[in-house]
């Protein structure tokens, strides 16, 4: 019988509450800052790992998180319709991806992804959430359990994620297809 070790993994997110947003698009601009080089250097809310949409007729506004760097288009798309106003399909998606120029480095097309501030260890919570005075953004940890499986699992993508950055991805097939065939 298989025994599975239980560890507990500390979730970090940010709800948002698209009712109290208002707008401001502080949350971009302070983004873009704490991303600047050097530090706080400038701003530049087309760099931000954030991005409000904005309906100006219905005054709505959606702040949207960057999240995982897709490198090919997905084949479905989804609509949303707010108060009766349809967005467009890729509106409200997280993804850096080759259909659009959201989530990407304006210079150098890079992918851009929220960090949750964590390449600043001295923060209490990411400075979005400090930053948006309107309370639409509400910082939370939540402890899972996590199998020592689902560990190892996360582990091996890490890792391959970290050689395919250094090396490509066609040379880590290539060598993963080699050592199989030794096997
Ligand atoms: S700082 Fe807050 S209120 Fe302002 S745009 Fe961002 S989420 Fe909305
Ligand atoms: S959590 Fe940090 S990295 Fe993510 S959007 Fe907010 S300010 Fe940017």
């Amino acid at each position: 019988m298989k025994i599975e070790t239980k560890t507990k993994k500390v979730v970090k997110t940010i709800r948002i509450d698209v009712d109290k947003c208002n707008g401001c698009r502080a949350c971009e601009v302070i983004c873009s800052a704490i991303h600047a080089v050097p530090k706080f250097s400038s701003n530049n809310p087309a760099r931000a790992r954030v991005r409000v949409i904005r309906e100006p007729l219905s005054d709505i506004y959606v702040p949207v998180f960057a999240g995982e760097y897709t490198a090919a288009e997905c084949a479905g798309r989804d609509k949303y319709v707010i108060d009766g106003k349809e967005y467009e399909e890729c509106a409200f998606c997280r993804a850096s991806c080759p259909s659009r120029d959201a989530f990407k480095e304006p210079d150098s097309g890079l992918p851009l992804k929220c960090d949750m501030c964590e390449s600043d260890p001295t923060l209490q919570e990411p400075l979005c959430v400090t930053w948006c005075l309107a309370d639409a953004l509400i910082y939370e940890e939540v402890e899972v359990d996590e199998t020592a499986e689902q560990q190892a699992v996360e582990e091996l993508d890490a890792g391959l994620q970290a050689l395919a950055h250094k090396h490509g991805w066609s040379q880590v097939i290539d060598a993963v297809d080699r050592m199989a065939k030794k096997d």
